[in-house]
């Protein structure tokens, strides 16, 4: 049996990357220091003889007894709103985090996939982005933190792939969405979802004329899974194409929601980026990947989640970050 160590287990990402290797019959070590993670997204595997949680930050020597088949780092705080409130974890977590995972990956001998992100590209100057475009990132500004770990990260995964000949995969995450995102994580879906149901006007940042590109995460998870098992080692693009504006989102959100809410409009945060879209070619051509499950049946499967968590959740999660 394959053993497969997943950090992040507890979050958004990797309580979905651990119940896609269960299914795939792998061992499953999960990792979470609990930040911004919840255990009620993997509670159901705690159960399974072929299931391990450790409560760990990999920000510090991480040790795993056994052998290691793979790595996948998915551990990190990954909303604007979280590394603004934590920023050092997230520098810690992206640079010295991954530093340690590539250091268990060779003792181990394991591959490791690290999970980096549109963010290296920052506010891009090209359009769609390809993995060849190097981006337009402001260090010192409040995505710095996320923008500059990860570009370290990316950085250091390819020297210890080039110098120590482990085997390594990058791959670059767009914007994704689904069950178990967290309702106040700050990201625009769940955002505008938890308004919705809690009978608030829709927040949007700016004229609303930004565009992101949103995948399901079922999406997600199967390109990730299919360039770990690959033998290629650059930077790979995983997003869904279809690019919006946020009005024309918060507009779909209500014809969903059917709130009789309107669209408030707020200041845009500094270094938001205009525009963002995967270039997939890559993917693609390399892994015979592209996203399948369109928006509008991954955005009603996602409501459905939400709409089933509890009003004390719902309420909650208005004020913890305000
Ligand atoms: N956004 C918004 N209203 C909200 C939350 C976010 O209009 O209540 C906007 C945000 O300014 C950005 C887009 O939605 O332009 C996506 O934001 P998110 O935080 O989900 O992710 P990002 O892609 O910016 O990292």
């Amino acid at each position: 049996m394959k053993r497969v160590l997943i950090t992040g287990a507890a979050g958004f990402l990797g309580s979905h990357l651990c119940d896609r290797f269960i299914k795939e019959g792998y061992h499953v070590i999960g990792m979470d220091n609990l930040i911004t993670g919840d255990l009620k997204n993997i509670e159901h595997l705690f159960k399974l003889e072929h299931f391990e949680f450790y409560h760990h930050d990999v920000s510090k020597f991480v040790h795993v007894p056994g052998n290691l088949d793979y790595i996948l780092h998915f551990a990190s705080p990954a909303s604007p709103i979280d590394y603004l409130k934590i920023p050092i974890q997230t520098l810690k977590v992206g640079s010295l985090g991954t530093h340690n995972l590539l250091g268990l990956a060779k003792a181990k001998n394991a591959c490791i996939l690290v999970a980096s992100t549109s963010e290296v590209y920052g506010d891009p100057l090209v359009h769609p982005q390809n993995e060849d475009y190097w981006g337009n990132v402001n260090p010192v500004g409040p995505r710095g933190v996320y923008d500059e770990a990860k570009r370290f990260q990316e950085a250091m995964t390819m020297a210890y792939h080039t110098f120590h000949g482990v085997d390594t995969k990058i791959v670059r995450i767009f914007n994704t969405y689904g069950p178990r995102m967290r309702l106040n994580d700050g990201r625009v879906l769940p955002a505008f979802i938890g308004q919705a149901l809690r009978g608030e006007d829709l927040t949007v940042f700016g004229d609303g004329s930004q565009t992101r590109s949103f995948c399901y995460v079922d999406d997600l998870v199967e390109g990730i899974y299919r360039l770990l098992l690959s033998d290629y080692h650059q930077p790979v693009n995983i997003g869904n194409p279809n690019e919006i504006t946020i009005s024309q989102f918060a507009e779909e959100i209500i014809k969903l929601t059917g709130t009789t809410q309107k669209v408030i409009y707020k200041p845009l945060p500094i270094d938001d980026p205009k525009q963002r879209q995967p270039d997939i070619t890559r993917a693609k051509e390399l892994l015979g990947w592209e996203p399948k499950v369109n928006r509008s049946e991954g955005l009603k499967i996602t409501y459905d989640y939400f709409r089933s968590l509890s009003k004390e959740e719902l309420y909650k999660s208005k004020h913890r970050f305000e």
